[in-house]
């Protein structure tokens, strides 16, 4: 693949926007894009939406958020336009319809006039007969002057069907897996166009790649069976075939079973597994992670190695290193992954994506209260979701104190805790600046003269000023609080502590 081919390379990402944006149709989106990018090729972006029933305006609207949340663009498709648009199949409907009449003309199809009832009644027939099911060809064989009879009894209503071949074999060249060869007295002849005029996926999709002058086609594995069915078009038109890669499945974590759209995956550690790009957006998944982790999931980098940016992917991305077989998807690999792209990031930009996921738990912060955080999370948080329990509570409008008992720690009773809140509150009202190193100056310290060891002292004083059994480290917390929100707290807890026995 690494040799320069006479065709420039055009691929397309081809979805159907009938439900929210899978992360299996995020990954074959992301290695077409990895394998323009690293040809100085043309990525299309081509919206499939001939079945009407199902088309949902919410799931291209998620679908476009999704590629570019990942940070996938595309040189030709919605928005952008280009020269072999349009590039939603539903504006296209002319084309379709105009080279299923040359088919037809060309006796390469057939105009089925069958109608629901009669398939119906075939279909119970193979069943009770034990035979193959599909279609049994009927209209195939029609005499014109019988088919001229259907159209007049059926008011013109027809699907047109492709003529597949009924012996010998078909060979596919798959670049990920060689040669497939398929028998075709198993192949069906399959609808290429539906009554109400909208072609299939197969028609479509054949006919747009050859317009859009698509070099290679990526797409799931699931595809492969219709692969023989695409090649017998593409001859039937005499267009050549374009090189095509089906990708691997993705698998559970746990390696067993599909990760589909509608599974329910579970890790080991009992962690319900995200499925749906909007999923992870709103697990707090940061872009450069999940893109990273996604382009281990079928491919490897080499040199051993895990981490590597978007730019060095493109440099090396090609599909002899895609592995045919299913993939399985380690979700803790991406926890961890997200947490080093964290702890990596510029802190106004960690701060930028912070924000509004403390908005969607409820907290106003201002963007300087963000920033003045991000020291706390950074290094600690894996999501960024985990930032919410971390350090959430320091944006609360209202501070509800600890129960009085829970500011008292291990080996001290409260009489002893208060003791030491009131010496610390003394220790810290006195100091000229409020910074965690100067706070730790002071504390430790006193910790040592009052006899306790520093958990115990930091324990009442943690609880005391955020009512919380864990948070991050007690001096930067307490900076961020400010000197006059942690002492206000501190005397809370003293004063509730005079009612405790
Ligand atoms: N519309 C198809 C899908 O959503 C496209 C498959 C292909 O890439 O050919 O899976």
């Amino acid at each position: 693949m690494n040799e320069p081919s006479a065709m420039p390379v055009r691929v397309r990402f081809a979805p159907s926007p009938t439900g929210p944006f899978h992360i299996g149709g995020a990954r074959t989106a992301l290695f077409t894009w990895l394998f323009a990018r690293r040809h100085g090729g043309t990525f299309i972006l081509r919206i499939e939406d001939t079945d009407r029933k199902r088309y949902d305006p919410e799931a291209l609207r998620l679908l476009l958020d999704g590629l570019r949340w990942l940070g996938i663009d595309w040189d030709e498709g919605p928005e952008v336009g280009g020269e072999f648009g349009p590039y939603f199949q539903s504006e296209r409907t002319e084309l379709y319809r105009q080279w299923a009449d040359w088919l037809i003309e060309h006796d390469k199809a057939y105009r089925c006039y069958c109608t629901p009832e009669r398939l119906a009644e075939v279909r119970e027939r193979q069943k009770t007969n034990r035979e193959s099911l599909g279609y049994d060809r009927h209209c195939r064989n029609l005499t014109p002057a019988e088919r001229d009879q259907q159209h007049a009894e059926t008011g013109g209503h027809y699907v047109v069907r492709l003529k597949m071949p009924l012996d010998g074999e078909t060979t596919v060249h798959d670049i990920l897996r060689g040669d497939i060869t398929f028998d075709n007295r198993q192949l069906q002849d399959l609808v290429l166009l539906k009554s109400d005029g909208f072609p299939t996926y197969h028609l479509a999709n054949v006919i747009d790649d050859h317009f859009m002058q698509v070099s290679h086609i990526m797409r799931a594995e699931e595809w492969i069976s219709t692969a023989p069915v695409h090649k017998h078009l593409y001859d039937a038109f005499g267009w050549p075939t374009p090189k095509i890669a089906h990708l691997p499945v993705i698998l559970s974590p746990s390696g067993k079973g599909k990760l589909s759209k509608r599974s329910v995956a579970f890790t080991d550690g009992g962690r319900k597994v995200p499925v749906l790009l909007h999923e992870f957006v709103e697990a707090g998944y940061v872009p450069e992670a999940l893109v990273n982790f996604l382009t281990n999931v079928g491919w490897s980098f080499g040199d051993d190695r895990e981490v590597f940016t978007v730019q060095e992917t493109i440099e090396r991305f090609d599909l002899d290193r895609v592995n045919p077989a299913g993939s399985a998807f380690p979700l803790e690999k991406l926890d961890w992954l997200n947490g080093l792209y964290i702890r990596d990031m510029a802190p106004d930009k960690l701060a930028a994506l912070l924000k509004p996921v403390f908005e969607h738990a409820g907290y106003t912060p201002s963007d300087d209260q963000v920033l003045a955080v991000v020291p706390l999370v950074q290094p600690r948080i894996k999501t960024l979701n985990e930032a919410i329990d971390f350090v959430g509570f320091i944006f609360a409008d209202t501070f509800t104190p600890a129960p009085p008992e829970d500011l008292i720690q291990k080996k001290m009773d409260a009489a002893g805790t208060k003791a030491a809140l009131e010496q610390a509150l003394a220790a810290l009202e006195g100091l000229p600046d409020f910074d965690a190193a100067t706070q730790e100056a002071a504390l430790r310290p006193l910790a040592k003269e009052l006899g306790l060891n520093p958990g115990q002292l930091f324990g009442a004083l943690r609880v005391a000023t955020t009512a919380q059994q864990v948070a991050p480290p007690l001096f930067e917390t307490m900076a961020v609080l400010g000197r006059d929100t942690s002492l206000a707290r501190i005397r809370g807890a003293i004063a509730s502590l005079d009612h405790t026995g």
